[in-house]
């Protein structure tokens, strides 16, 4: 392997805080006695990216590069099970470190100039609300907004903090609490001029102070002329 497919210092000590040295297929605590393994070997494509990294005592170093297609025994060891299994060493390690994030869409009459406009009729009349409710532990988050009328993509951001490439900075105890610019429509023509059913789905990203990324389910919330302001929706768009 030449040095520049070699990990960075930077991922290397990211994967092992990571995995609080553990090794990340047999979980043992392995001290100085780790090393950090090509998921995707380099000379079949493999990067020096953080996503291709995993920690391995030597043990198990040696078994995963054991296995012979030209004379095959047992099962070996694919890229994607040993992600999944590095992931899970990952959470498990980190997560005491995850603080809990809430976080929602709600009507909000407080930015409205004509007093006598209605919330409940207006879905720009709102406002996204996203609170890092842990006493003492800071984090960033990433979050990915998708607007929907009538289950029909009306806009994605892919961009900023609503596009899940700026992070959001939250303390701990802190929230940050927006007017609707996530809403993406003020540019956007698609828009119906009557709206009868707008849905916003949300992806977010916790990263923890580690780096490590835990990504959770993506919800919606949805207005409609009925509704009375935004309800919550646990499942994706279909
Ligand atoms: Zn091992």
């Amino acid at each position: 392997m030449t040095k520049k497919n070699n990990f960075s210092d930077k991922n290397k000590i990211k994967a092992l805080q990571c995995c609080d040295r553990h090794c990340c297929l047999c979980g043992k605590q392995c001290a100085t006695n780790i090393e950090i393994h090509h998921i995707q070997p380099v000379d079949k494509n493999g990067t020096k990216e953080f996503d291709n990294a995993i920690p391995l005592c030597f043990d198990c170093h040696a078994k995963v590069e054991m296995y012979n297609e030209k004379h095959p025994k047992g099962l070996k060891y694919r890229y994607e099970e040993l992600k999944t299994r590095r992931n899970q060493i990952y959470d498990k390690y980190t997560s005491p470190y995850l603080p809990s994030i809430d976080f929602k869409i709600i009507s909000d009459n407080s930015t409205n100039t004509n007093p006598s406009d209605n919330p409940s009729k207006n879905p720009k009349l709102s406002r996204f609300l996203i609170t890092n409710t842990h006493q003492y532990l800071p984090c960033k988050v990433k979050t990915t907004f998708s607007v929907y009328h009538q289950k029909k993509l009306l806009h994605k951001f892919d961009k900023g903090v609503y596009g899940g490439q700026d992070c959001w900075h939250l303390n701990a105890n802190s929230s940050a609490n927006v007017p609707p610019n996530f809403l993406g429509l003020a540019k956007n023509k698609k828009i119906p001029k009557i709206i009868k059913q707008l849905q916003v789905q949300i992806e977010v990203i916790v990263i923890d102070k580690f780096g490590w990324e835990h990504k959770l389910l993506p919800v919606s919330w949805i207005w409609t002329p009925t509704s009375k302001g935004w309800y919550y929706e646990p499942f994706s768009v279909k």
